[in-house]
């Protein structure tokens, strides 16, 4: 065998939720929006001159920038964007986690986390979450090489408030400390308020959940000038021109429609908080959710049946065969009609 095979990376990459082509699935596997994008961000795109297109995109995405920066009362230099918080978080863990000594995150979390660190061969170390999924910021204030926290955590939907993040901060700071706010517009506090006290602390968000475009993969992270300009260093090394210009176009009509976002969000949490309310009726042991998901499990049937049952009857729903978490099922919560649907079903296997 040659030596470039033999070395081939030995990696298991992320597997995102199943993507069925038949429109009569009903999707809860990905933690999508059931709501279409603001009709701004249709009208936008239907106005996209194609002719534009023979161009590159702005680099820098300066008008998405500007517009972040202007909702969060932060300047343009502290605002960096990617294709998906995925990407930016890629390039993150690239930028900042060089140290030989391990970063840390909770060994329940985003399962992404783990193969960029076996990619980019990143040392880790996992802490354990407590027996109700909680993580304790004290396990953070060993010496590490970086930290990453998901707020809310995913897939368990607890979200944690600001003297959690402090309590973090205030104990890492010679480090870089990432927030992953993928889900923080369903009702957490979010840190991007305090990039300007802490140099070191890097926020990301998405607009994939509660803005409708997890098909536009747009990201984003907030930070320090020196954070930021660091972050755009790693990518204009790797690909400089990573918004393409639909994308810009469609995220900056998302961002100006704040009347229809406030709206989805409200009928996204109050579906998720009826729902949590059947299922615990069920019998089901339900965290308390800060996101668009929930993560339940029942006493008297395996997730994994559950989850087998509901994918019999048109209803795809996540489960990870993974140690402590594998009789839980992840939620995504959808329209009424499709949660009401779903209670039906669960309540024909549960009652009989
Ligand atoms: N962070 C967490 C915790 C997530 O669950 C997801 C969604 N898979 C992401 C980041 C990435 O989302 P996106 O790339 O669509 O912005």
């Amino acid at each position: 065998m040659s030596e470039w095979e033999k070395n081939l990376l030995d990696i298991a990459p992320y597997v995102a939720g199943e993507q069925p082509d038949n429109d009569k699935i009903i999707k809860l596997n990905a933690n999508e929006n059931p709501y279409p994008p603001s009709p701004m961000v249709e009208k936008a795109l239907a106005e996209l001159d194609a002719k534009e297109l023979k161009k590159y995109p702005d680099a820098n995405g300066t008008p998405l920038v500007k517009l972040l920066a202007e909702k969060h009362g932060i300047g343009t230099e502290n605002v960096f964007v990617g294709n998906g918080s995925d990407d930016v978080l890629a390039l993150s863990f690239r930028a900042f986690f060089n140290s030989d000594k391990p970063i840390l995150y909770p060994d329940i979390t985003y399962s992404f986390y783990p193969v960029w660190c076996d990619l980019l061969k990143i040392p880790y170390k996992l802490c354990p979450v407590d027996e109700n999924f909680k993580i304790d910021p004290k396990d953070y204030y060993a010496e590490n090489g970086g930290v990453v926290i998901a707020n809310p955590n995913a897939p368990t939907s607890i979200c944690e408030g600001k003297e959690f993040i402090l309590d973090i901060l205030e104990h890492n700071k010679d480090c870089v400390v990432i927030v992953d706010e993928a889900y923080v517009d369903f009702g957490t506090y979010s840190a991007v308020e305090l990039i300007s006290k802490y140099e070191n602390l890097l926020v990301t968000q998405t607009f994939s959940k509660s803005r409708s475009l997890a098909g536009m993969r747009v990201g984003m992270a907030f930070g320090s000038e020196k954070l930021i300009s660091c972050l755009k260093a790693v990518k204009d090394s790797y690909n400089s021109y990573p918004l393409d210009t639909a994308a810009q176009t469609a995220a900056c009509a998302a961002i100006e429609d704040e009347v229809y976002f406030m709206r989805t969000v409200m009928r996204v949490k109050q579906t998720r908080d009826d729902t949590a309310q059947s299922l615990r009726e069920l019998g089901f042991k339900v965290l308390e959710s800060g996101t668009n998901f929930l993560f339940a499990s029942h006493p008297d049937f395996s997730a994994e049946q559950i989850f087998s049952y509901l994918r019999e009857n048109g209803i795809f729903v996540r489960y990870f065969k993974k140690p402590r978490i594998d009789n839980f099922l992840r939620i995504t919560v959808g329209t009424d009609e499709q949660m009401k649907l779903m209670c039906e079903l669960l309540t024909k296997l549960i009652i009989k």
